[in-house]
């Protein structure tokens, strides 16, 4: 039985004052909750706060992005060692927006992807398809390639603490959710690519999340569907009470 992991994404958002005022309220809202697991993933600037804030509760902080090199003259970057240093130990690696706007590419989240695995995190890999490549019938090939890439000469066994999300960039702040069967289709695309890379063992214990516009009312349908092992959830995970009411779906 796969334990379900519900993962808030902040993106560009909230001061680290504004990140005390959220777990002061979210908090006590989930106080005890034992059957999922919960990380909220902030900006580098509200991580140190944001650890602060939950130690000794249910909830985990993780960081959004970091670089795959140990240190060095990276201008703006975040090594694993210094998220390691303030009590991090989950990433989300090859987010759409990343990829989007900042030029990341398989390649890139290939090289993140190891460095994390290395340095003992639990990596949040997204994957997912654009609009043109879904109304192309393209998705599948999307996904593989992405899966492939992303784990060109990663081991199974390194890769033992890996997550992926499924998050189809056409879902994601759209307000446009996938439904249910769109996908436990394409988990089952995902999970096949990663029978291929890592063996069907691995397969059966991986974590696949869906993210794209989950809000407290799809939250239940999304999370009892076939295949999903939880949420990557963006704009309603500001909120504390509307992330807490997905939390408890
Ligand atoms: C995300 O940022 O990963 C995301 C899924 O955003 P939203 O929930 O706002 O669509």
């Amino acid at each position: 039985m796969r334990k379900k992991l519900i993962a808030a994404n902040w993106k560009m958002y909230k001061t680290p004052e504004q990140s005390r005022e959220f777990f002061r309220d979210f908090l006590p809202l989930v106080e005890g909750h034992e059957r999922d697991e919960i990380v909220v993933c902030t900006p580098f600037i509200d991580l140190a706060t944001s650890v602060e804030a939950a130690r000794g509760s249910n909830v985990a902080v993780g960081a959004q992005n970091m670089h795959w090199e140990k240190e060095g003259a990276f201008t703006g970057e975040v090594s694993a060692a210094m998220l390691t240093a303030i009590g991090v130990a989950h990433v989300i690696i090859g987010h759409s927006e990343r990829r989007q706007y900042f030029n990341e590419t398989d390649d890139t989240v290939n090289l993140k992807l190891k460095a994390a695995l290395e340095a003992g995190f639990v990596p949040i890999v997204c994957v997912g398809e654009v609009l043109e490549e879904r109304e192309a019938n393209l998705t599948d090939d999307v996904l593989r390639r992405q899966c492939l890439r992303a784990f060109h000469k990663v081991s199974a066994k390194k890769a033992a603490s890996l997550v992926v999300a499924y998050e189809p960039v056409w879902a994601i702040g759209t307000g446009k959710t996938a439904t249910p069967e769109i996908a436990s289709d394409a988990h089952a695309i995902i999970r096949g690519e990663v029978t291929q890379s890592f063996g069907e063992e691995f397969a059966n214990n991986l974590r696949i999340l869906y993210g794209g516009s989950v809000k407290p009312d799809n939250a239940h349908a999304l999370m009892t569907a076939e295949g999903i092992d939880g949420a990557l959830v963006g704009g309603a995970s500001l909120d504390p009470k509307a992330f807490a009411a997905i939390v408890n779906y």
